[in-house]
């Protein structure tokens, strides 16, 4: 793995990562495909198309169902989706928390039911390692707690020390896993992930312990989970400056256009977000002036297509009056229109953002763009 730093702007950066799977350019935002496709019938091939660099699955769901070993058997995620870029797995560790109300957490892991069949599944790092090397992502994500946004400040110091001691056996596990003879993929990149909730000091503290180790990246959890997007921007002012800036640095689950630019801003590099597959999924799509809904009667006639000059699948070939018909009888086809508009409009605007960095306008593109967005459609 290779990072570079390619240009600044402020605290804005933008950089170059090497990997197995080809060259990332950040900022990036990675396409969320939880079951291993995008939601609202979305191919690896329709991904090419609209610009993706990164592909994001998911290691809980996927271990539920179809399992990682049997993906493993079949020679990988990669070979499995047909998708040769690189491909960023999380740890399981949201979903446990998140999806199963029945869990029991020790030092040694996260004992839950599967949210598909109710039965017992034990996960701890070791685990969350070994399913993520069968998968052979690019990328693996350190298993973690994150804890509930309005935990107390004894649990959440409780349990960012417990996170830092998996942390250390996600390392040593992904070394031993990535020197066996049949690992998928030998070069496996491991990111570690900062947690606090919203107390700042355990946050740094816990941002310097991780970074000792010398991981292939970082990654800031626990936001966008109840929280402001002003205590969100607090907390990335704060802890980002104490994470090593020649290391890719992720912020998980993160967000609205708005808070991407933002993030941007405070030397984030690495996105992920449901909101475009889950928003367009809804008829609601993204443009240059504000949301649309497409259910909206007033498109009934509407010739344009979603946003004018949009280069998508969408906006090349069909009209707002055509896709608001399909969404109300609810083809299909609606719905994956909408999607591939949407993450087009996200990858298109990373590349702006790319753009930007590098022509040391960064503060005037995000002002504009912001302006733009806030102001919506005129007619
Ligand atoms: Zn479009």
């Amino acid at each position: 793995m290779e990072y570079k730093i390619l240009a600044k702007d402020g605290r804005a950066k933008r950089a170059e990562m090497k990997t197995v799977h080809g060259t990332i350019q950040t900022p990036v935002f990675m396409n969320v495909g939880t079951v291993a496709a995008i939601k609202g019938a979305v191919s690896t091939d329709d991904l090419k198309t609209i610009g993706t660099q990164v592909e994001l699955s998911n290691t809980y769901h996927l271990h539920v169902r179809t399992g990682d070993k049997l993906i493993k058997q079949f020679g990988g995620l990669h070979k499995f989706m047909h998708w040769d870029r690189p491909i960023l797995t999380d740890s399981g560790g949201f979903q446990v928390f998140s999806l199963s109300g029945l869990r029991k957490i020790k030092e040694e892991g996260v004992y839950f039911n599967s949210h598909i069949d109710g039965r017992k599944i034990f996960m701890g790092p070791e685990e969350s390692m070994q399913i993520q090397s069968n998968l052979g992502s690019t990328i693996a994500m350190a298993f973690d707690e994150c804890p509930p946004s309005k935990a107390s400040r004894e649990y959440v110091q409780n349990s960012v020390e417990r996170t830092t001691r998996w942390l250390k056996r996600c390392k040593a596990e992904m070394e031993r896993l990535n020197s066996l003879p049949d690992t998928v993929n030998k070069e496996q990149l491991l990111f570690g992930i900062n947690q606090g909730a919203v107390y700042e000091d355990i946050r740094i503290a816990h941002a310097e312990e991780i970074s000792k180790l010398d991981l292939d990246g970082y990654a800031v959890g626990g936001l966008a989970v109840g929280e402001s997007h002003e205590e969100m921007y607090r907390i990335l002012d704060e802890v980002v400056p104490h994470l090593p800036e020649e290391k890719p640095t992720y912020l998980m689950g993160v967000g609205t256009p708005a808070n991407i630019l933002e993030a941007v801003d405070r030397g984030v590099d690495f996105f992920d977000c449901v909101y475009p597959s889950r928003n367009g999924r809804h008829g609601h799509v993204y443009t240059n002036h504000g949301k649309l809904n497409m259910f909206n009667a007033k498109y009934e006639l509407d010739p344009r297509p979603i946003e004018e000059g949009c280069q998508c699948p969408a906006c090349r070939s069909y009209s707002r009056a055509y896709i608001r018909h399909l969404m109300k009888a609810k083809e299909m086809l609606g719905m994956r229109l909408c999607v591939l508009h949407n993450l087009y409009f996200y990858n298109k605007m990373m590349e702006e953002i790319r753009d930007a960095i590098e022509h040391h306008r960064y503060a005037e593109y995000k002002a504009e763009k912001l302006a733009r967005m806030a102001e919506g459609e005129k007619n």
